[in-house]
Order: C-alpha cells, then sequence, then structure tokens
C-alpha cells in the first residue's frame, strides 16, 4: 500500500511538472525573427526575406545577379 503511496505521490508530480513546462512554452517561444520582411526585387519582383536581399541604395534585389543587371539595363538603355 506503501509503494501504491508513493507512486500516486511521483505520478502527481510528473503531471504537475508537466503542466507547468507546457504553459511556459509561449513564453519561450521564438520572438518572429527579423526574417519575416520581405523586400522586392527591383528587377524581377519576387518578394525575398530580408537576409537574402542584396541592396543598394533604395532598391533591393533578389540576387546579385538582378542587382547588376538592374543597373547594367538602366546605364545600356536604348535611347
Ligand atoms: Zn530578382
Amino acid at each position: 500500500m506503501k509503494i501504491l503511496l508513493i507512486l500516486l505521490v511521483v505520478w502527481a508530480i510528473a503531471f504537475i511538472v508537466r503542466i507547468l513546462m507546457r504553459s511556459q512554452k509561449p513564453a519561450t517561444q521564438i520572438p518572429s525573427s527579423k526574417t519575416d520582411k520581405l523586400h522586392k526585387c527591383a528587377f524581377c519582383g519576387v518578394h525575398c526575406p530580408e537576409d537574402e536581399t542584396f541592396r543598394y541604395k533604395d532598391n533591393a534585389f533578389c540576387s546579385k545577379e538582378h542587382l547588376d543587371q538592374y543597373f547594367q539595363y538602366k546605364d545600356d538603355k536604348p535611347e
């Protein structure tokens, strides 16, 4: 009978600990990351996360190639 009581106490502690762990989860949740912000590529219009964006002055680009092509196109613009 004593063993049953000990098991019950251990189960109750485990149960309480589980509830406490669960209730702490929202607090430890990762805050919305800075990569949530999307930038539109000035060349092709694709939206890219901020950490994958190439920036030049006020323009954002999805890739280094589009950054280069954008300014190449601007410079070589036929008249
Ligand atoms: Zn692009």
